[in-house]
């Protein structure tokens, strides 16, 4: 049987050079890891394919439904080739341009035509990470150029940042429709679409996924930020990407748009991760720092599905360290006095016409009045398990559904522990699966009551209509 975590939010960890064995995955998965993120930056398909393979094969062996995303590289601009690495003083003038010479301490190669042609006046470049960037001062036909207003090193394939420009490309390049085609012959159970702008890139996906994989659009640019209702509305969860966002925003403004979209997709039933930098000393450090921690139980105080790691986990000396003090600092933070009242002040109001929410929060009510010690939800496609989770409940929710596929996905869902079992025949057959259940998670004692919530007639998705109390 599948032993409940005991926390509600759960952990995303990136897979990479230092965890890709069998022996790895399967402590990391011991250790608290709910779902892995395979980087499709980094490594070729053979990579990724062994990877995914060794996850489900571990989690055959655990009995545990993980989830796997595929995260897309997405148009990561870069500068073409340097014949050396140059350092860049303010007031210097640099130009963009479409020479595929090699690039010089004057100018360098963008090999994105397109955007050297909507490149504006006074529109910032950054190079680097952030770290140089230029104000563009003059444009024309194949070039613009720029002013340095910060100073530091540029050199060959460096990533480039437009803040704020609106980039005439669709967030799937060539080479993420070949890793996408890839992914979904594998089976991943989610993709990350990364530089997501608007709308329309979710769309693009959407159609292109045809519901075999949830979609995460990673915000990391301020353009999505400001469009970020529409996205919320089409996309399946959200990923604070606070790398790129760090450099596309001023560093003071993250904090306040993690809180902002955490609280937005709360409101939407949506899951939403926070991405990025989470324990980044512990690539090299066994302990982490003091601000690492509180960052890890602000997000989960704020309610976040899912905490990821990044190198952490991926390339770091000490990814189980990294898992088990994520795992210790979430378990810690939900015990708090400070966490129930804050699940408790953000709860969403209930959609007047939608019979499902309608449903969820009087099961939300009728646990919390009970002290029911689990909330059960059938579900086939997961929804009823999104709408229960949106209400934050202090109580784990075990979601029962006849298909691995959504027990998997629904891995990044706060508060959700699923098992697979047959759709009932009827009511007595509700009540035997769901009392089972709970007891062998072993959560429940005899005598303690569940509080259960289903859709009559059995097996026909989005038809939670019933709600029924169940005593162990
Ligand atoms: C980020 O920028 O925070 C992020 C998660 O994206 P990536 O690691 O793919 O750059």
């Amino acid at each position: 049987m599948i032993k409940l975590r005991e926390r509600h939010a759960r952990i995303l960890a990136t897979i990479g050079p230092a965890t890709a064995s069998l022996e790895m995955v399967e402590k990391l998965i011991e250790s608290g890891v709910d779902a892995f993120r395979l980087n499709f930056s980094h490594g070729d398909h053979s990579v990724h394919e062994k990877s995914i393979d060794m996850i489900r094969q571990v989690s055959k062996k655990l009995n545990r439904h993980i989830a796997i995303i595929q995260d897309l590289q997405g148009p990561k601009i870069r500068l073409g080739v340097m014949e050396k690495a140059v350092k860049l003083e303010v007031g210097d003038i640099f130009r963009l341009d479409d020479d595929k010479t090699e690039g010089t301490k004057e100018r360098a190669y963008l090999p994105h035509k397109e955007i050297l042609d909507v490149l504006k006046k006074d529109d910032k470049i950054y190079i680097n990470d952030g770290i140089v960037r230029l104000k563009v001062i003059k444009t024309g036909k194949g070039f613009v150029e720029a002013e340095v207003t910060s100073s530091g090193t540029v050199s060959s394939r460096k990533g480039v940042n437009l803040p704020g420009v609106d980039l005439p490309m669709s967030a799937l390049t060539s080479k993420d429709i070949k890793d996408l085609e890839f992914g979904l012959s594998k089976n991943v159970d989610w993709v990350a679409l990364s530089f997501v702008q608007n709308v329309g890139d979710i769309i693009e996906v959407k159609a292109r996924i045809q519901g075999k994989a949830g979609v995460i659009a990673k915000i990391e640019m301020p353009n999505a930020v400001d469009r970020i209702d529409d996205i919320i509305k089409e996309t399946d969860a959200i990923m604070v990407a606070r790398g790129d966002l760090g450099v596309e925003c001023p560093l003071e403004e993250v904090p306040s748009i993690q809180k902002r979209l955490i609280s937005k997709c709360r409101i939407a039933g949506k899951p939403v991760i926070v991405a990025t930098q989470m324990l980044e000393s512990m690539i090299n450090n066994a302990s982490p720092t003091r601000a690492e921690v509180s960052d890890v139980a602000n997000a989960t105080f704020e309610g976040a599905d899912a905490l990821m790691l990044s190198a952490e986990s991926a390339a770091g000396s000490y990814p189980l360290e990294a898992v088990t003090t994520m795992d210790a600092v979430i378990r810690r933070a939900e015990r708090s006095n400070a966490w129930v009242p804050l699940m408790d002040a953000r709860r969403p109001e209930v959609k007047k016409d939608s019979i499902g929410d309608s449903i969820a929060n009087a099961a939300y009510k009728v646990a919390e009045n009970l002290k029911v010690c689990a909330l059960v939800t059938l579900t086939e496609s997961g929804s009823t398990a999104l709408r229960m989770s949106r209400q934050r409940p202090v109580q784990p929710i075990i979601v029962l559904t006849p298909y691995a596929k959504t027990a998997r996905r629904l891995a990044l869902t706060w508060g959700v522990t699923c098992y697979c079992d047959d759709v009932p025949e009827d009511v007595g057959h509700l009540v035997e699966h769901s009392t089972r259940n709970v007891m062998n998670s072993g959560i429940g004692r005899k005598g303690q009551n569940i509080v259960i919530t289903a859709g009559i007639p059995f097996g026909t998705p989005g038809s939670t209509n019933t709600l029924r109390v169940a005593t162990l």
